[in-house]
């Protein structure tokens, strides 16, 4: 008789949400750790048909599209789901029991496995992996070197394209170059061959000419809630649309400065706190409002020093910390002159609407600029008058 064979050790099926193009640096990750991803498809009008069901009415819009990418991948197989979760005073906190008891109610069965995003190096971290794969800590450390690799060379391909949407006046290009990044990524494995596909993107990205001249580009930071400020389908694709405004387009909240925050600050004992946070005591003396609310303000006056023709805030609605943050905005722009607008959205938002307020604004900030308005109140002692400040003698 002969003896059985061991079977071959089949990895487990791990699904996650997306948020912008944080999958990309996930599925490196869980790959790495020897996982098999479900990637749930980018976000459409279809990721909240069941969600939208199943969710509380006014639970926030990311929560929404979370559940719809959740509900697919176990749909599709997935055992397990790895989602992260913190503490503070906003709904995020809740995120983890509501998902899990809405998922279980739908008849699903499988694992959840939390990270604490607050504290990333957290022992929970380590036990909750390790209990959940049987990983050790050198396999761990080293796939999320890979995963960091991999995120950096995302943000920097992301960065390339703002840049480049407003300066080439073939404006499908860098769409093209991008979705089809998207569907290649879907298709491979691994770190090598993901990060070779990221890469050959920002080479073709990089090689696109450049035909505006700079006098007719507008800068514009986009200030706000990290879910909506960094996936497209839930800002109604706010970048691409605006850089084809020819608008150079800085984005402050996403998960490569979160990691950065997060993960690589964090190893630093004597890490002073964040720009933006240091910025935000111009008007508040509390260090966290619940979700990214300081982050907000202080990035709203960082971008208002350093001359943007304009600031356009992004958050869903009914998000606290930003209804919060929104307070200070008539006195930021008081003191500086840089004019911000606020958009807030949700599954009912309609995109006639938002496109015609992106292009009011930006016709706005236009003429501002050529009109030389002076967007300077007061003088900030150590930021370079020159650097911002418009000729008022010319208006
Ligand atoms: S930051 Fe806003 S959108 Fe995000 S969980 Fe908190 S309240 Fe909801």
């Amino acid at each position: 008789m002969t003896e059985p064979q061991p079977q071959p050790h089949a990895s487990p099926l791990v699904t996650f949400p997306h948020m912008g193009t944080s999958y990309i640096p996930i599925k490196v990750l869980l790959e790495s750790l020897g996982l098999t991803c479900i990637v749930p498809p980018i976000n459409t009008p279809r990721t909240l048909e069941k969600s939208l069901i199943q969710a509380p009415e006014f639970m926030c819009y990311p929560f929404k599209l979370i559940l719809g990418n959740l509900i697919y991948g176990l749909e599709n197989g997935a055992q397990t789901i790895i989602f992260g979760g913190s503490q503070g005073p906003c709904r995020q906190e809740y995120y983890n029991d509501v998902l899990q008891s809405i998922l279980k109610d739908m008849g699903y069965t499988f694992s959840y496995v939390t990270l604490n995003l607050s504290q990333l190096w957290s022992r929970h971290n380590y036990t909750a992996v390790r209990q959940a794969w049987g990983v050790h800590l050198g396999h761990i450390l080293k796939s999320l070197a890979l995963t960091v690799d991999t995120l950096f060379s995302v943000d920097s391909l992301s960065l390339s394209a703002r840049r480049k949407r407003c300066r080439t006046s073939n404006k499908t290009a860098v769409e093209t170059i991008l979705h089809t990044l998207t569907d290649h990524v879907m298709q491979a494995h691994g770190h090598a061959a993901i990060t070779h596909l990221v890469r050959q993107a920002h080479r073709h990205i990089r090689a696109l000419p450049e035909e505006k001249s700079p006098e007719d580009i507008l800068r514009v930071a986009i200030v706000g809630e990290i879910f909506v400020t960094s996936d497209a389908f839930s800002n109604l694709d706010i970048e691409r649309k605006l850089g084809h405004m020819g608008v150079d387009v800085t984005t402050y909240m996403g998960p490569a400065s979160w990691v950065r925050e997060h993960l690589i600050k964090a190893l630093n004992p004597f890490q002073k706190t964040g720009k933006a946070q240091e910025l935000s005591r111009e008007y508040w003396n509390v260090d966290d409002i619940g979700g990214h609310g300081v982050q907000t303000v202080g990035n709203s006056v960082l971008s208002s020093r350093r001359g943007y023709d304009g600031i356009i805030h992004l958050y869903p609605l009914t998000c606290m910390p930003e209804i919060a943050a929104q307070s200070a905005f008539s006195a930021i722009q008081n003191r500086y002159g840089v004019p911000i607008m606020t958009l807030v959205v949700d599954e009912m938002t309609g995109e006639a609407g938002y496109n015609t307020r992106l292009e009011a604004f930006v016709d706005m900030i236009r003429m501002r600029k050529s009109r030389n308005v002076n967007i300077l109140n007061v003088d900030i002692p150590g930021y370079k008058r020159k650097q911002w400040a418009r000729n008022s003698q010319k208006s």
